[in-house]
């Protein structure tokens, strides 16, 4: 079965702008979402972001174990401490770095009944809502590397995903065995 959606990966420029918020919570929205949690699921991953599927709205969708959740219009009202960990993308597939960001967060967001949703969030929890608010704000994890880090990392990703861009079989050609690191969305 193939996922209702192709993760878009690094050169894809839907990656690098701005979503805008969420307007309409509906039931075109609660489609999206659930499409995209089986896109996530089949990845696997435990976050993905609407503009990973190329849609340019602020909410994401990720499961932590518990049940699949959603978080639209997010904001991040509070951020503490700081917490190294290996971090991943399923649009930069394959590619892991030790990336530092607070450790604790407090987000808020709605669902998709239109109720407000606050949640503190500590280590792999408050991780994966920085990562997922990045996407909708167009940064991806390269940005946080230090600039030496970064440029190696460029040349890698220049000659992984934008040189055999065209190449008539991509995608899952692309996809290298998993090691190490939760594959954050
Ligand atoms: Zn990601």
């Amino acid at each position: 079965m193939a996922s209702p959606y192709e993760i878009r990966v690094f050169g894809d420029p839907v990656l690098r702008n701005r979503a805008s918020d969420v307007t309409d919570i509906d039931g075109k929205l609660a489609k999206l979402a659930d499409d995209m949690l089986v896109t996530m699921y089949d990845e696997p991953g435990i976050g993905l972001a609407a503009p990973q599927v190329g849609v340019q709205k602020r909410f994401f969708v990720y499961d932590l174990g518990d049940d699949p959740q959603i978080l639209i219009n997010p904001v991040i009202e509070a951020s503490e401490g700081e917490w190294w960990y290996e971090e991943g993308c399923l649009s930069v597939p394959g590619l892991y770095w030790d990336i530092k960001r607070p450790k604790l967060v407090h987000i808020t967001g709605l669902d998709l009944d239109g109720n407000d949703i606050s949640i503190e969030a500590d280590e792999l929890e408050a991780r994966l809502f920085q990562h997922e608010l990045d996407h909708l704000d167009g940064v991806l994890l390269i940005d946080h590397l230090d600039d030496d880090t970064r440029k190696s990392a460029m040349r890698t990703l220049r000659e992984r995903f934008l040189g055999i861009e065209k190449a008539p079989e991509k995608k899952r050609k692309l996809r290298l065995p998993g090691k190490g690191g939760i594959s954050l969305p």
